[in-house]
């Protein structure tokens, strides 16, 4: 379906949890966020309701975030039905990769088609400040070495002025690994209210006089808004995700279903349809339809995160799903 200013919808987030068993200090504030009690979080069949629904209007992509998707019970269970629904195309999770490497036989007989794993740096006790949890990117770095193996993978590093050393690094393991590299603006939502901004262009500088043969692919690569780049020496290609100092939502196909059921048009706006009482209070199919449509419908030309003081958006990423 298309929305007012002509984009087609085709691919949907879908948070199933707020929990996750790190901090990031960009994800979520210092004294943590009270999670959601059980019964608000949509139950599994609630979500793949939706998902049915969702396809039947040609979203046939979905994204299961959270929080960290694999703290859920059964999320694997919820991947395979999720991907078995007649017209969904590609099913992909977005984890932090500390629980992966245990799932990782169960989740490619789920039919996962591919994984993104969040490393913001491969220095441990650097690891271990960002993230406020005694984990280790060593541990990331062994299940993305197992992911790649096995599914499309990709590694999303948000850019921190903190972490500015590590960004050539994390490109690097693209020279050696059959992963994508991709590079994440810093976006203002929820714990991450700041003015120090580590810039994709400023980055892509950078990582053109490491790789002075880095192009830009021109092929569709992936359904989001990261721009591509490739050099010969490179696996697999760079990419740039610059939300806050370029807008891509002339080319926004998205939604986000946030774990307590609110359907969000905008990244940046408190705004949304909320189908949780839908769900429960028995509408039927066609009537959730109606809300999705409602919500496509809803889109905005554009987010502000340039004009900060225009967002309404007050959650934490863990609540909204990235
Ligand atoms: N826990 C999983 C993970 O970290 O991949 C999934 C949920 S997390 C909210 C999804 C993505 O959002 C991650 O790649 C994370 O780095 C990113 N993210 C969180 N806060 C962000 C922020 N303020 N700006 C940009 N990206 C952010
Ligand atoms: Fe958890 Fe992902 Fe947020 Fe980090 S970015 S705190 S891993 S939800």
């Amino acid at each position: 379906m298309r929305d007012s200013f002509g984009r087609e919808i085709r691919y949907l987030r879908l948070s199933i949890t707020d929990r996750c068993n790190l901090r990031c200090r960009y994800c979520m504030p210092d004294e943590g966020v009270p999670p959601t009690a059980h019964d608000d979080l949509l139950r599994y069949e609630e979500l793949l309701r939706v998902a049915a629904a969702a396809v039947s209007l040609g979203i046939d992509r979905f994204k299961v975030t959270g929080g960290e998707p694999l703290v859920r019970r059964d999320c694997t269970d919820f991947i395979r039905a999720l991907k078995a629904l007649p017209g969904v195309k590609q099913v992909t999770l977005t984890t932090n990769g500390l629980l992966l490497p245990p799932l990782l036989d169960e989740l490619c007989a789920a039919g996962l088609d591919g994984v993104n794993i969040s490393l913001d740096t491969l220095d441990n006790a650097q690891y271990q400040r960002l993230t406020r949890r005694a984990r280790t990117a060593d541990e990331v770095l062994d299940a993305v070495r197992l992911c790649a193996a096995r599914l499309p993978t990709k590694i999303n590093a948000v850019l921190l002025p903190e972490t500015a050393d590590q960004m050539i690094p994390l490109a690097e393991l693209t020279q050696t690994l059959s992963v994508d590299v991709r590079f994440i603006e810093r976006m203002p939502l929820g714990a991450a209210q700041t003015d120090q901004m580590a810039s994709a262009d400023h980055a892509l500088a950078r990582l053109r006089v490491r790789w002075p043969q880095l192009e830009p692919i021109t092929e569709p690569r992936g359904n989001g808004p990261a721009r591509y780049f490739h050099a010969p020496a490179l696996r697999g290609c760079i990419g740039m995700i610059d939300a806050v100092s370029h807008s891509f939502c002339d080319r926004c196909n998205r939604l986000r279903l946030t774990c307590t059921g609110l359907l969000k048009p905008c990244l940046c706006y408190d705004e949304g349809v909320e189908l949780r009482p839908l769900l429960r209070g028995g509408a039927d199919d066609e009537t959730l339809r109606d809300a999705i449509r409602a919500a496509i419908l809803q889109k905005p030309a554009a987010h502000c995160f340039q004009q900060r003081e225009n967002i309404t958006e007050h959650k934490s990423m863990n609540q909204i799903g990235g």
